[in-house]
């Protein structure tokens, strides 16, 4: 087996992994490789490729502040869109040059000997083992689709696909088509299937709470203002980002406050939907904001089709031949959509990284969920820096400000103990505990918190591990630098230091 030593392995080629590969590089810390098991850079961007599939952050807000862009198309991007601005974005940065597709991570472990992580990979099916000093886990919370677990599913004679696993090649004009679930992804294929398919049921569990969207092309005078406006796309991005920070104060410190955000959402309601029966069904129960706020403005309308039912009878099974819902109705399908989302708090990448001791991520994790310093280190995981880790997830703005944030933070605690000649870094098990009370101390009175609803945002026991409750911005600033107190650290033994010792 081949072995390769790196400075930093860099798992993902999301905008996580990417972002890390370009800002160390531009810090002189060019050692480093990217790991990915796709074809090209995008991660969830690439991944899901449903109809419709689309952004619903502003496409000015949602792209790396480094590599703005003056082309965007529309005011909210589409898949195909980001997908191509994530790549030019590589290409622009030469990151391919430093990259391995078509690599399965299959193991990271710590060895605390040698103070370096031993990654073992498939590249193109080929067992490769990867040294690292650090490892950046940029493997994102949105990549493991999960599959619900109904009675009877693994036995339907017909297709089954999952939004984030689209099959390209199925043909759903004139089919019998049922769409489980309500999320943002359902939202966005549901109609695009309603225009298709010759019958379609959805099947609803909990109805969200859905505001317009006001997404538009831009003219090319647009375009070309973007481009040659010194400034205009910063005063955009900061616009939006203002507007949306004031949603996170509703949303963590007075969800009263978001009472206008609901009527705006009954209003969609209203227009969309002729049948009180209908309006009734689709008007969430829960407090507006609890879970994410969806953005639709054909969601409503396509229920309304006479070819889409919408079915809130709880599902029992599904057999051979279709759904059966508790009442007893049996509806037969050709195909079975599952927009059921994703292992967020249970990734099944938490069992293959381990640290300390042997213990993997999903070990240390089991009994209190999902924990780390500042969402980016773990204690028992020296010189591992999760990107969009525990607590850094949001329900308001864009992704994007929060993984830069990280970069920070990152590209610091390069530097910072390089510069020391330290050799492993382990945050102290103190430091990540109170930083951890406080954030749920913060959530305590928030809406995800008292909104009254179940959602990803919450772990099996309930506790809410994957938000950052508040301002982005505070999250900014507590990344800004390395906070080296906060860690324990040792100095750095270089394999040729040991060789001088032992006076080989
Ligand atoms: P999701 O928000 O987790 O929604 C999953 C849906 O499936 C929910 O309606 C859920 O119902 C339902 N469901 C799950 N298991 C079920 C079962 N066993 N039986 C019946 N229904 C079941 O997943 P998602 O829609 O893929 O979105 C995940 C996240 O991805 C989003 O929150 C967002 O962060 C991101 N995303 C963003 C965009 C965008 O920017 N526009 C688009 C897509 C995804 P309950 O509500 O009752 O649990």
């Amino acid at each position: 087996m081949t072995t390769h030593d790196v400075e930093i392995a860099i798992i993902g080629a999301g905008f996580s992994g990417l972002g890390a590969a370009i800002k160390l590089a531009q810090a002189g810390e060019d050692d480093y490789l990217v790991l990915d098991r796709g074809n090209d850079f995008g991660g969830t961007w690439r991944d899901n490729v449903y109809p419709g599939a689309a952004c619903d952050v502003p496409s000015h807000l949602y792209s790396f502040s480094f590599a703005q862009n003056p082309d965007w198309s529309r005011s909210y991007s589409h898949q195909p869109e980001i997908h191509r601005y994530i790549n030019a974005v590589a290409d622009e940065h030469r990151i391919g040059e430093r990259t391995w597709f078509r690599t399965d991570v299959v193991g990271a472990d710590w060895d605390d000997d040698e103070a370096r992580w031993t990654v073992r990979v498939e590249r193109d099916g080929a067992p490769v083992t990867i040294r690292a000093r650090t490892v950046v886990a940029g493997i994102g919370p949105l990549c493991e689709p999960n599959l619900p677990d109904i009675k009877g599913i693994d036995g339907f004679g017909g297709t089954i696909v999952h939004t984030a696993r689209w099959d390209t090649d199925y043909d759903f004009a004139g089919k019998r088509v049922a769409v489980i679930g309500t999320g943002a992804s359902a939202i966005q294929v549901v109609p695009q299937l309603g225009k298709v398919a010759g019958h379609l049921d959805v099947y609803q569990r909990t109805a969200p709470w859905i505001i317009p969207r006001n997404e538009r092309p831009y003219l090319a005078a647009e375009n070309w203002a973007f481009k040659n406006v010194p400034g205009l796309q910063n005063l955009i991005r900061g616009t939006i980002y203002t507007a949306n920070e004031a949603v996170a104060a509703g949303m963590t410190f007075a969800p009263k406050a978001l009472k206008p955000v609901e009527a705006i959402c009954r209003g969609n309601i209203f227009r969309g939907i002729r049948d009180p029966q209908l309006r009734k069904a689709v008007t969430p129960t829960f407090a507006v904001g609890c879970k994410r706020i969806l953005k639709s403005n054909d969601w409503y309308p396509t229920l309304d089709r006479t070819n889409v039912d919408l079915v809130t009878d709880p599902i029992a099974e599904v057999t051979e031949t279709g759904v059966v819902t508790a009442d007893g109705t049996a509806r037969d399908v050709d195909v079975i959509v599952v927009a059921t989302g994703f292992h967020v708090t249970d990734s099944p990448a938490f069992e293959v990284i381990r640290g300390v001791g042997g213990k993997s991520l999903a070990q240390v994790w089991s009994s209190d969920g999902m924990q780390a310093y500042k969402g980016s280190f773990v204690h028992g995981f020296p010189n591992m820096v999760m990107l969009v880790g525990p607590s850094t997830g949001l329900g308001h703005t864009s992704m994007v400000y929060m993984i830069e944030s990280q970069l920070n933070y990152l590209v610091d605690y390069v530097r910072k103990t390089r510069d020391a000649g330290i050799g492993r870094t382990e945050v102290k098990r103190e430091a990540q505990d109170r930083y951890n009370d406080k954030v749920q101390h913060t959530l305590r009175n928030s809406v995800w918190e008292t909104g009254g609803c179940a959602s990803w945002y919450k772990d099996v026991n309930g506790k809410i591990t994957s938000l950052w409750p508040g301002f982005t911005f505070t999250f900014r600033n507590n990344t800004r630098e390395f906070d080296m107190a906060a860690y324990d650290v040792t100095p750095r033994v270089e394999s040729t230091d040991l060789a001088s010792a032992t006076g080989a």
